[in-house]
């Protein structure tokens, strides 16, 4: 059962003092709390800047663990099979020192030397955030043979990218999980599944694009 685990960082495995701040057209800053930024529209000549999500060293210091989520990922990567694989899927892009990053993990148990981060923020694209997620999903499930794909985030735009994917990918059984600040885990389906059809049979050919989506 060759499985393909993947599992978001933040708000789902720590959570930390990093904010996302919205620049204006005078160059004027304000900060916006995760919930806040869920739901903006940027404005007229405002932009987005993640600069604290670079900062390795403010990761390190004020990352609180999401212990029970923890666990499950100690869980899961403990009894992996040969075949399977984790990612660990961040909108994130490069951090300014590794190795401080991956240190943080590694102080809490997780092997993720074993595993991969991929930071979906490195991708220029022009695409929502839950966009760059399923980019680089598509990308591992095209290259394996994989019985099962199983994605963890707390971000429900991103659940939703990675089970449109599923149409692409009919051999894989897609598997998303949302996760709660609590490290709580609840299976997550698109709204159509839970009203009686199954995803794929909802969208046709071609999909669906979800509006709005900014998902990190
Ligand atoms: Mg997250």
């Amino acid at each position: 059962m060759p499985t393909l685990y993947i599992i978001d960082i933040d708000e789902t495995l720590f959570i930390t003092d990093a904010r996302v701040r919205v620049i204006d057209s005078k160059g004027e800053t304000r900060v916006l709390s995760p919930e806040e930024y869920r739901k903006y529209q940027l404005g007229a000549g405002e932009k987005f800047d993640f600069s604290d999500f670079e900062d390795a060293e403010m990761f390190a210091r004020t990352s609180r663990p999401i212990e029970r989520m923890i666990d499950r990922v100690k869980t899961i990567m403990g009894g992996i099979e040969d075949e399977s694989y984790t990612i660990f899927l961040t909108a994130r892009p490069d951090q300014n020192d590794r190795d401080v990053f991956l240190e943080v993990f590694r102080k809490h148990g997780i092997d993720i030397d074993s595993g991969h981060v991929e930071r979906a923020g490195n991708i220029r694209l022009d695409l929502f955030g839950s966009r760059k997620k399923a980019v680089i999903i598509d990308k591992y499930l095209r290259r394996g043979t994989w019985d099962e794909a199983v994605m963890f985030d707390d971000d429900e735009r991103n659940l939703l990218s990675f089970l449109e994917l599923g149409p692409a990918h009919p051999s894989v059984r897609m598997t998303a999980y949302l996760a709660g600040l609590d490290g709580e885990i609840t299976h997550f389906e698109s709204r159509e599944r839970k009203h009686g059809k199954t995803f794929r049979e909802s969208q046709g050919r071609g999909g669906r694009r979800v509006a709005h989506d900014r998902g990190r």
